[in-house]
């Protein structure tokens, strides 16, 4: 089986990809299979892959680990209802999730994606002051410059300028954003977190959670911030009586160099959202984790239950895939993985802050952003990554790599020379 020019017709005009139009599509690279840090086209071309899938296969592609135990559950159960039903897989991973993190978030909501997560993130924390008797706690206070999905309720908390505010206009409700913190990584956020406290003081009142990414911002700019503020707010969410969501979708299980990124802030948040990589990237599942608190507060609201419930949760496959690879992240390979390529990235990339269409620079653990002053053409320089034989997806003004821990120095080297080459 191959695709042939009509199957690419067809693709072009009948099949959404993220973000397209389906008048004038961008071109789409057909990839018949994925091995290690390879991509391989259909015309036989390999590509070192710079994006681990949008995060995700952070132990790369076709890991026989991984692929052992999804056929291992397939001859099992591929499928059970959650509802009344339990199962091993589920069970087992929800373990491993609340032993990796902090000791107060030991209650599991298995959720279908990302943006699901957080749509459960923030129904978890209105329903948890409906149980505490202050339904009027019902918005959310976010920096600009988040990206917390696409579903409506985590488009309302991600950025109004940037994000997809304006074209859902009067169907969003009202959530507050406050400025995006200055303080780089190092940096003082002494002035970031007196501003955040306007906010707090003005409107805790009304306010059920702050949610934010803790130390990366993803989608939203690839901003790399002061875990100071982080702590920060922590301070201010006890203070005020508000609760702390974390997104951790982007940046949980090692991205940022640490297993979890609110570990430079050395807190812990009321809820907590994972995703992406939960499965190394084979399947679509995240998780919300809470604390007891939440959870009785929930149980005390009105509704008395918590009040979500997807077809799909729990699924075995996706449970199973994301317990091996939360078992090869316990082998603990990747630490030394990630400082090496953030040394490298750092020895590549930073130099080219100097150069004239560049903006600014920014590595932190296996993640390197290059930041134009000017968007970049998109079609055009994907196509020019491809021909270096690298896959990079860039969007707007940022070119950024996030490999699999597994690249070798020599392919990480691929990536940034041609990084160097396109800038
Ligand atoms: C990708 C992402 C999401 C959304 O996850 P999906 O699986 O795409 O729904 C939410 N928050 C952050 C920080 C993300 O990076």
């Amino acid at each position: 089986m191959s695709i042939s020019d009509s199957d690419r017709q067809f693709d072009r005009h009948h099949i959404w990809h993220p973000y397209t139009a389906l008048r004038e599509p961008l071109p789409t690279y057909p990839v018949t299979r994925a091995e290690g840090v390879r991509l391989y086209l259909e015309d036989g071309r390999a590509l070192v892959d710079g994006m681990s899938s949008w995060w995700a296969a952070i132990h790369g592609y076709n890991h026989p680990a991984l692929n052992g135990a999804v056929t291992g559950q397939l001859a099992k159960m591929s499928h059970v209802m959650f509802g009344g039903i339990t199962h091993e897989p589920a069970i087992r991973l929800c373990q491993a999730l609340v032993a990796m993190t902090p000791a107060p978030l030991d209650k599991v909501f298995l959720a279908d994606s990302g943006s699901i997560s957080v749509e459960v993130a923030l129904k978890m924390a209105v329903q948890y002051w409906q149980g505490r008797g202050k339904p009027e706690k019902c918005r959310y206070l976010t920096p600009r410059r988040g990206y917390h999905g696409d579903t409506f309720g985590a488009m309302a908390v991600t950025d109004p300028d940037s994000g997809m505010h304006w074209m859902f206009k009067g169907l969003l409700p009202g959530h507050l954003f406050m400025p995006m913190p200055q303080a780089p990584f190092d940096g003082d956020a002494s002035a970031d977190l007196a501003v955040a406290e306007q906010y707090f003081a003005e409107h805790h009142h009304s306010l059920a959670a702050v949610i934010l990414e803790p130390v990366v911002q993803g989608a939203g700019g690839m901003r790399i911030y002061s875990p100071d503020y982080v702590k920060g707010l922590r301070a201010l969410c006890d203070r005020y009586q508000v609760l702390l969501i974390l997104d951790e979708i982007a940046t949980g299980f090692g991205r940022t160099g640490k297993l979890f990124a609110m570990e430079w802030a050395g807190i812990c948040p009321d809820i907590l959202c994972l995703g992406k990589a939960l499965t190394g990237g084979y399947m679509t599942l995240a998780a919300t984790l809470t604390t007891q608190e939440v959870a009785d507060g929930i149980s005390d609201s009105p509704a008395g239950c918590f009040m979500h419930g997807p077809t799909f949760m729990g699924n075995p496959l996706a449970c199973a895939v994301a317990c091996q690879s939360l078992a090869l992240l316990s082998e603990n390979r990747w630490q030394a993985q990630v400082a090496a390529i953030e040394a490298q990235l750092k020895a590549q990339l930073l130099p080219l802050a100097k150069a004239e269409s560049v903006a600014a620079v920014r590595v932190l653990g296996a993640i390197g952003v290059v930041e134009m002053k000017d968007p970049v053409d998109m079609a055009r320089l994907q196509a020019r990554f491809v021909e270096l034989g690298v896959w990079i997806r860039p969007f707007g003004r940022l070119i950024y790599v996030m490999p699999p821990y597994l690249i070798t120095p020599d392919d990480l080297t691929r990536l940034t020379s041609a990084i160097k080459a396109v800038v």
